[in-house]
């Protein structure tokens, strides 16, 4: 087994509450399963606010602590209008993307991502569009962002394997295969996945 995988400690900058949850809702331990949420406390550090997350696997029971910080956050109806703005960009993105109008796709997805900095699924598909445009360093750099805010998500660390291959980059893309075989076999064995993270807080 490769180096062990986790979810990300953070702080994780999110732009609003929705937000968060649904990046919590994304996150696996390693054994696979989702992760419950226990307990939720917000402190400052370097003028920084940070909403603390303890966290238990709804399978093997490993506690996890994430960090997200809700400095950017402001009033929930604004902070929920905003990820709604993320949400239609990102659409708007894909829709282009389908068509091949690769151009106004990035632009799109970046605008999402200027809204929601750690939009995993947005920088997923950033990478696409930006491999598609034959800019492999930059579509790595968006895999590589999206395998740290979801570890355990197979599409994200298959694809970052296929761009450091296009890339010619002959180690990373064996390192990156290595994870690829971890990830899969985790995934498999976490067959259990509750999705009742909402009750045991
Ligand atoms: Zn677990």
């Amino acid at each position: 087994m490769s180096k062990p995988l986790s979810v990300p400690i953070g702080p994780i900058r999110v732009n609003s509450d929705l937000y968060q949850l649904v990046l919590f809702r994304a996150q696996r331990c390693a054994c696979g399963a989702s992760l419950k949420r226990r307990e939720e406390t917000v402190l400052t550090r370097n003028h920084t606010t940070i909403r603390r997350v303890k966290a238990v696997c709804a399978q093997c029971r490993s506690p996890f602590v994430l960090e997200f910080d809700i400095t950017g956050c402001t009033s929930e109806p604004r902070d929920r209008a905003r990820f709604l703005e993320t949400i239609t960009r990102f659409l708007d993105g894909i829709s282009a993307y389908k068509r091949g109008e690769l151009e106004v796709a990035g632009q799109h997805l970046v605008g999402a991502l200027a809204n929601e900095p750690n939009f995993t699924v947005g920088h997923f598909y950033l990478g696409k569009v930006r491999l598609a445009e034959g800019r492999t360093d930059s579509a790595i750099r968006a895999f590589r962002h999206a395998v740290k805010m979801q570890p355990m998500e197979l599409s994200y660390q298959e694809a970052l394997y296929r761009a450091y291959v296009t890339a010619g980059e002959d180690d990373q893309a064996l390192a990156a295969l290595a994870t690829v075989e971890d990830v899969r076999l985790r995934v498999d064995q976490g067959g259990f996945q509750p999705r009742d993270d909402e009750s045991g807080s």
